[in-house]
């Protein structure tokens, strides 16, 4: 029999980052969103409770859990707040992980101790401003090895590019960003692609000012340029020209995080309507007792509830050791959906409060839209998944 019942260990870590999310996070979120403001003393509180470590093992100061157990704290904090979600979201799938899969076991020893206990943040930078979908076609950043220099005479790397929109790239906590960039190859056939781990503070470093956003207002997310930007050559991360293949396996498991944090949202968008259409009251009826509405929140619970299924598919899958490109696109490409039709329909429910910013309803709004863009777009999504279908091109 298929099931989707969760362990205690999971039901348990699902309660504690729910109670976290509503206690801690709920009641000061929506200052820092307003001043666009990164918030420092959420992220060490998330640190303590150990969410940054959480599928790591304990050896390298992790938790021991699974993508399961990371995507459900995604959920529960999304169900409050997105900006929260995309910080860890990001500084774990994108910035660890990669250290974690790929990485030496030195690399591993001095990097991921500060990264699981949530004192040091990585970054992940892919996207540059020719293409984010278009990888590596649409890349201009490049690293060659300059031989002699460097550490025992082992040579350098030297990074010359700009990437845009990376997420924990520029807070006063973040300790790294991998970059992916070119490494050799013909500039007319193949390209050489690899990945490069750059330390904060590296002289040719320059992090841009924080982007004014739509939504994850309180989220950092900045531009990076590199000039000559000079790093030893034992910050190359896994082999050399297997940037492409590193890229491709990290985001499967990215889209699967972020389908859960998607997951979250949709569900937020119920909990809030559910409250309130219990509390306001037109033509001398709560808003709860009118058909439109009724059925708008259980389409909204329909949705969420399939996205659920989708991503928690897509986790056991990884979890189990088997393929999940398909999968994981299906869960990001459904999850992103539901998120932004719920909070749609969310801030139609709540009428003029809707469009309010005090309400977390506008933040669910102006948090969704991203969903459909970043760790891939919808239309990357239903490429992935017509290619995995066999569809004749
Ligand atoms: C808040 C935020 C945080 C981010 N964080 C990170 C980060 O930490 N690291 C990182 O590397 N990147 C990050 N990104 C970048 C994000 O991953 C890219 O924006 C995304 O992949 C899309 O790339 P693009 O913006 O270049 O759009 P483009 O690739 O230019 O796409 C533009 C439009 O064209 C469509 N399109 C493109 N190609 C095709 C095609 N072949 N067929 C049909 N339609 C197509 C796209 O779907 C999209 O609708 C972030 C972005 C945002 C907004």
């Amino acid at each position: 029999m298929i099931s989707y019942e969760l362990s205690d260990e999971h039901q348990d870590l699902r309660e504690t980052v729910a109670d976290f999310a509503r206690e801690v996070v709920r009641p000061v979120i929506g200052g820092y969103y307003e001043r666009a403001e990164f918030p420092y003393d959420l992220v060490a509180r998330m640190a303590k409770i150990g969410l940054f470590g959480l599928p790591f093992p304990a050896e390298f100061g992790g938790m021991d859990g699974d993508l399961l157990a990371f995507g459900l704290a995604l959920e529960e904090l999304a169900r409050v707040d997105s900006s929260v979600a995309i910080t860890l979201e990001a500084a774990v799938a994108l910035g660890a992980m990669p250290i974690y899969k790929f990485g030496t076991d030195d690399q591993r020893r001095r990097w991921l101790p500060g990264l699981c206990s949530g004192e040091q943040l990585a970054a992940f930078g892919l996207t540059e401003a020719g293409g984010g979908s278009d990888i590596p076609g649409g890349m201009r950043t490049t690293a060659r090895l300059e031989p002699g220099g460097g550490d025992a005479g082992a040579g350098q790397w030297v990074v010359d590019g700009t990437k845009s929109f990376i997420t924990n790239s520029g807070t006063s906590i973040t300790s790294l960003v991998t970059v992916l960039a070119i490494t050799g190859g013909d500039p007319g056939g193949p390209r050489e692609i690899s990945s490069i781990m750059v330390p904060a503070g590296t002289p040719g470093l320059t992090v841009g000012p924080e982007y004014s956003k739509v939504g994850w207002c309180a989220s950092d997310t900045r531009e990076l340029s590199f000039a000559s930007c000079r790093v030893p050559a034992d910050h190359l991360l896994g082999a050399r020209g297997r940037g492409y293949a590193q890229f491709l396996e990290i985001l499967d498991e990215g889209r699967i995080a972020i389908a859960a944090l998607a997951v979250g949202l949709a569900q937020g968008c119920v909990d809030e309507c559910l409250r309130y259409t219990g509390e306001r009251a037109a033509f001398g009826h709560r808003l709860g007792h009118y058909q439109a509405i009724r059925f708008k929140l259980a389409d909204m619970e329909a949705r969420t509830h399939s996205a659920r299924l989708a991503w928690y598919d897509a986790a056991a899958r990884l979890v189990a050791g088997q393929p999940v490109k398909r999968r994981a696109a299906i869960a990001k490409l459904l999850a992103s959906n539901a998120a932004m039709d719920n909070a749609r329909e969310a801030t139609q429910i709540f009428g003029g409060y809707g469009f309010m910013n005090e309400f977390p309803v506008a933040r669910f709004y102006r948090d969704a839209k991203v969903l459909e863009i970043g760790e891939g777009t919808s239309e990357v999504q239903r490429m992935i998944i017509a290619r995995e279908l066999g569809v004749p091109d």
